[in-house]
């Protein structure tokens, strides 16, 4: 129920086999691991990606935008993310998706603390930048989050306008850049009325995607419990 999935599921996942029958680490090409639970990564950068963990996941899951990050971004984990979003690796999405799932499984508090029932809703790309790409690597980690976590996976928002990319503009000029591109999907309101929405995406840095999704979501009378991110950025003081 609610749990559409498009028909490039199939095509996608055959790619996914393609790549792992090459068994190369993304990172450093050299020979993956043939361990268990090391999916695509050799040893080492499993290694050095696991340190990026926060030790507290659910530390950042506080008003008025509540997150939860499995790690911080910076060093491998942000290396991961690239080769996952420009490199053509879309395999690394299984394995950040399942340590995602992990850091939620790790906090049941957060999911005692919500209205059910939870759905998980990825943050779209536009169509465009979907097709260049082949994928939308939020969706890729959704996908390997909800089967671990038996969430059900929904794709409740559309982003249908093209908006430039928002590195290097001002945050007003960010959140001007993303207003009004994120849409409700016209069957979702029906369907998804009194469900309590997760929203995930790879990386929270300044929150600017995550929060005009938000408001769109509350404008249509969704609620939102809070963002789920593989990554987010961390201040360090003194
Ligand atoms: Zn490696």
């Amino acid at each position: 129920m609610g749990y559409k999935l498009g028909g490039w599921r199939n095509l996608a996942d055959l790619f996914l086999a393609d790549l792992f029958l090459k068994a190369e680490c993304p990172l450093c090409q050299r020979p993956a691991s043939t361990e268990p639970g090391h999916d695509c990564f050799c040893q080492d950068c499993q290694r050095q990606l696991y340190r990026c963990r926060l030790h507290q996941p659910s530390k950042f899951w506080q008003p008025p935008l509540p997150v939860l990050a499995w790690g911080e971004y910076g060093g491998t984990l942000k290396r991961s993310l690239a080769a996952l979003k420009y490199h053509n690796q879309p395999q690394v999405a299984r394995l950040l998706g399942r340590y995602l799932a992990e850091a939620w499984l790790d906090s049941p508090a957060i999911a005692r603390s919500l209205a059910p029932p939870l759905i998980v809703v990825p943050i779209p790309l536009h169509a465009n930048k979907q097709k260049q790409r082949g994928y939308n690597q939020a969706e890729l980690i959704a996908r390997a989050f909800c089967d671990r976590s038996r969430l059900p996976l929904v794709h409740g928002l559309r982003r249908d306008r093209a908006t430039e990319a928002q590195f290097g503009l001002t945050p007003e000029e960010r959140m001007q850049n993303l207003e009004n591109a994120f849409c409700i999907d016209a069957h979702f309101k029906k369907r998804h009325a009194t469900a309590t929405v997760l929203l995930l995406d790879d990386i929270y840095t300044t929150g600017t995607t995550a929060r005009s999704a938000v408001q769109v979501l509350r404008q249509g009378n969704i609620s939102v419990g809070g963002i789920l991110a593989v990554a987010k950025a961390v201040q360090h003081h003194g």
